[in-house]
């Protein structure tokens, strides 16, 4: 193949073209024009190889100067350089060519000399813009204009390298969630601000008299700078973060730094930036601590990582995988209710792994959703065989990663597969982690709505973990809420944790949906839980995760999870009703907000003084009917007034005595008034009065009455007083005989 370079000639002439063809055809292969456009059509196929364009100025259909003015503006062709023939009295024509962008003139008649010079020289000096331009793209970031990676790489290594004795830090951040500035402000911002971040970094290092640093990829920046206490590197980046913060008001521009000190002055740069990444992942997401240093059990903890991706594959096929399965139980019944399906590895030479330690790692990689379908499997498998034997198995549930909402057929194949073995599907109920609705709302949505027309009960898994809880519940139908009580550490009476629990315990009674309290390890917490009306509980107080063999022996009875709570229709409930909220606000008195429905009162709201008057752990709040704690004497004077303001749509009171926190007897009096009905449900508002001493004074004086009575009763002796004899004598005749 000919080496030769290529050079095309655009002439209108032919006895030009021939004598430029025979001037250069011993150095170079040729091609021919004879209008710009032929020269355009030429370069469309043929661009790449072309070297050079030798150009006549005049010539029909387009001219030399409209064929420069394209190509000049056409960003591939403008670097191929153009030789522009002219004729030899036209200097302004010299003039206008290489202004239009013209790399040199030869004139007529030829010389060949100076046209093959000139021709060369050309071609060089274009080679050469060519070299300087792939140099610069090879090194730099063209939008930001600092190094890119693989200089930044070469020379963090040549920095480190030369100076062995001395103490270097490799940094790297990126922008928390900077793909949304880039969807919300368009990716010219995204842009301007990312060539901000290079202006930054390179202000924040000028003050060292030795640094390297560059864009990464993306958002993602990297630097080295000499490593001279913990102090001075945070103080780079805090100054780092405040030249961030002035870039503008409208939106929080929150960076993830991860550092590594260069212990091991060997290491390929690349190595030491994915250190610096994997600090940084500690991190991420976390708004107040925005830095964190590399440590060697980050590096053990990816050595452990890459183990469990080696053998996961190998690991499913060879049964090494199982499910171990948790009970729940029925604190009000006091029975099972079910259980859970947990995964366990049993790993030949590592023993038991907790799927904590490989969950993560499979959500990360994909192969969750294979170990799910086997888990789910697995539990179909061994509802199969109890149901084959005639037993009456609980519903046992089972996780379900996020990474499955992705998958566009997973309601079929959870479907297809609990079909398959015949199951029942109220007996294989579904756990959806909370936090997948951060990720993918309508995804968890969809994939929830379509499973309940299917017929499977969900269950939102820690519920309470996420930001997003109480949007979740607005927002998606979901069967039983989850709550974890490690959520919540702060289990002391009182507690913030406490009071989180209750109330979510309450709001979803009010919603009509069951709750599980998972993580119960002690009786405090069991009885914290009966009180506040949670009726379900899953954890190691009565049970840890157990092999189906045990589980087996704990199943015995038939009891379900209820499903059958009335669910209501309105949108406006008085959880969220404004007005009730003010009025829950301003009430001085106790005050609460009852709902009253064909035999029970329940106790939906209540204010802070309730509390106080109550103390927390007044069992009405937490129970379903309020009736319970009110003495039996009186429960038909409650229920009476309750039907008499529900008939006059108006007030309503009585007085009852139940018993207070310490175990002693306490006057109320309730007054209510009629809100509003939902179907068979009664909406109350009512203010609640401490009477007790009232009723002790009144109690007083009836006791003293009595006793009175009594005693004059019992002596069975009259005082009469009157002046008059005849009256004496006349009242005595009277009660003598009584
Ligand atoms: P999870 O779904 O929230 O499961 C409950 C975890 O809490 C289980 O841990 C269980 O053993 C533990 N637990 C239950 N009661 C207590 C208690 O009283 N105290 C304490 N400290 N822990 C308790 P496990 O089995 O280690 O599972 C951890 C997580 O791994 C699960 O959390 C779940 O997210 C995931 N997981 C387990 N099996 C599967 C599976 O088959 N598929 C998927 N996608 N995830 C699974
Ligand atoms: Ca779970
Ligand atoms: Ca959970």
């Amino acid at each position: 193949m000919s080496t030769a370079k290529t050079i095309l000639i655009v002439d209108d002439s032919e006895i030009n073209r021939l004598i430029l063809s025979r001037i250069l055809d011993n150095t170079y292969v040729i091609l021919e024009a004879d209008n710009g456009q032929t020269a355009l059509d030429i370069l469309k196929k043929h661009c790449d190889i072309i070297s050079c364009i030798v150009l006549d100025l005049v010539m029909p259909i387009m001219n030399g100067f409209e064929f420069l003015a394209k190509i000049t503006a056409d960003e591939k062709l403008r670097t191929i350089p153009v030789v522009v023939s002219t004729g030899d009295d036209a200097t302004s024509n010299e003039i206008n060519a290489l202004k239009a962008g013209a790399w040199d003139f030869v004139r007529k008649p030829y010389v060949a000399d100076i046209l093959n010079f000139r021709i060369k020289n050309a071609i060089e000096r274009s080679q050469l813009a060519a070299f300087t331009q792939l140099k610069y793209l090879a090194e730099f970031d063209t939008l930001t204009g600092i190094y890119n990676r693989s200089k930044l790489y070469s020379e963090t290594e040549k920095l480190i390298k030369d100076s062995p004795d001395k103490s270097y830090v490799v940094i790297r951040f990126d922008i928390n969630r900077f793909s949304l500035i880039n969807s919300f402000y368009g990716t010219d911002e995204g842009n301007n601000l990312l060539i901000y971040l290079g202006h930054c970094i390179k202000e924040v290092v000028s003050g060292f008299s030795e640094y390297v640093y560059g864009r990464l990829e993306a958002d993602i920046f990297g630097l080295c700078i000499p490593f001279v206490s913990v102090d001075k590197t945070i103080k780079i980046i805090e100054d780092a973060i405040s030249l961030f913060k002035n870039y503008n008001n409208s939106y929080d521009i929150v960076p993830c730094f991860g550092l590594y000190i260069v212990r091991d002055h060997t290491l390929p740069a690349n190595i030491m930036f994915d250190r610096a990444t994997l600090a940084s992942k500690k991190c991420k997401g976390n708004y107040i601590e925005c830095f964190a240093y590399y440590n060697e059990e980050m590096r053990s903890r990816l050595e452990l990582e890459q183990e469990i991706i080696n053998d996961m594959n190998f690991a499913l096929q060879n049964n090494q995988f199982d499910i171990y399965i948790q009970p729940k139980y029925n604190i009000v019944t006091n029975t099972p209710a079910g259980g859970e399906a947990l995964v366990r590895w049993f790993h030949p030479q590592k023993g038991m792994i907790s799927p904590a330690e490989f969950i993560p790692v499979f959500e990360q990689n994909g192969f969750i959703s294979k170990l799910d379908y086997y888990v789910w499997e697995k539990t179909c498998k061994q509802i199969r065989s109890w149901l084959d034997c005639d037993r009456h198995p609980h519903p046992i549930s089972v996780n379900v990663s996020r990474v499955n909402l992705y998958d566009p057929h997973f309601v079929e194949k959870i479907t297809a597969l609990v079909d398959k073995y015949q199951i029942p599907h109220e007996l294989f109920q579904i756990e959806l982690t909370e936090s997948a609705y951060t990720d993918n709302p309508e995804a968890m949505k969809k994939s929830i709505i379509n499973l309940q027309k299917n017929n499977f009960t969900i269950l939102m898994d820690d519920f309470g973990s996420g930001y997003s809880s109480l949007n979740v519940l607005k927002n998606i139908p979901v069967d039983i809420l989850k709550i974890d009580m490690k959520f919540f550490s702060e289990t002391e009476v009182g507690g913030r944790g406490q009071n989180i629990v209750a109330s979510v315990i309450r709001m979803s009674k009010w919603l009509g949906i069951p709750v599980v309290a998972e993580g119960v390890e002690n009786a405090e917490t069991v009885k914290f839980l009966r009180e506040i009306g949670c009726e379900y509980i899953q954890g190691y107080y009565y049970a840890k995760p157990m092999p189906v063999e045990q589980y087996d022996l704990y199943a015995c009875s038939n009891a379900v999870f209820r499903k059958d709570y009335a669910k209501t229709s309105s949108n406006e409930t008085p959880m969220n009703n404004p007005q009730i909220d003010m009025v829950m606000k301003t009430f001085m008195q106790p005050v609460a907000v009852f709902e009253y429905a064909v035999d029970k009162i329940e106790v939906l709201r209540v204010n802070d003084s309730y509390y106080n008057l109550f103390c927390y752990e007044d069992s009405a709040l937490t129970r379903h009917d309020m009736t319970e704690v009110v003495a039996e004497d009186c429960r038909q004077d409650v229920f009476n007034a309750f039907n008499e303001a529900l008939k006059t749509k108006e007030v309503a009171e009585c007085d009852y005595h139940r018993l207070s926190i310490s175990n002693e007897k306490m006057w109320i009096n309730l007054k209510i008034k009629y809100i509003s009905s939902i179907e068979n449900k009664h909406i109350f508002f009512g203010c609640l009065t401490d009477i007790t001493a009232q009723k002790e004074i009144d109690f007083e004086l009836h006791k003293f009455r009595n006793a009175l009575n009594s005693s004059l009763i019992i002596s069975n002796k009259m005082l009469i007083v009157d002046d008059s004899t005849v009256n004496r004598e006349y009242l005595k005749l009277i009660f003598e005989k009584q």
